[in-house]
């Protein structure tokens, strides 16, 4: 089982609630992580998912720190590259880390699909 981070800032929610259901029975066979208010869409949707704090509260930073020990696969994170975020500085350690430890990250949704995709393959 993979374990995939799931976070997506405020412009860009719709775009994670859309991408988790195009893509729900895969997901729902995985281990999901997710920040606090992206984690409340995720069980919106159905899913059972681990929450941290919200990003704003340093749910980016726990997330980052789970990369650093090796417990995460896969990071989708829905970043809205047109806002400005009080919390930048986290995710740009988050980000670093993942290509510190070699960790897959997806920013958006078509890339997001190739990891997927490519995740199914391998399983
Ligand atoms: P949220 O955090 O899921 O709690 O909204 C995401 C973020 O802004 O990093």
């Amino acid at each position: 089982m993979n374990t995939i981070a799931l976070i997506a800032h405020d412009g860009k929610k719709a775009d994670l609630v859309s991408f988790i259901l195009q893509n729900k029975e895969y997901l729902m066979s995985e281990k999901l992580i997710a920040t606090g208010t992206t984690g409340k869409h995720l069980e919106g949707g159905g899913f059972s998912v681990e929450k941290v704090l919200s990003g704003p509260l340093g749910g980016d930073a726990q997330i980052a720190s789970r990369v650093a020990v090796g417990e995460i696969d896969l990071v989708i994170f829905f970043r809205d590259p047109l806002d400005k975020h009080p919390h930048e500085p986290d995710v740009q350690m988050l980000m670093r880390l993942c290509d510190v430890h070699n960790v897959a990250l997806a920013t958006n949704p078509a890339t997001a699909q190739l990891c997927i995709l490519s995740l199914m393959r391998s399983n």
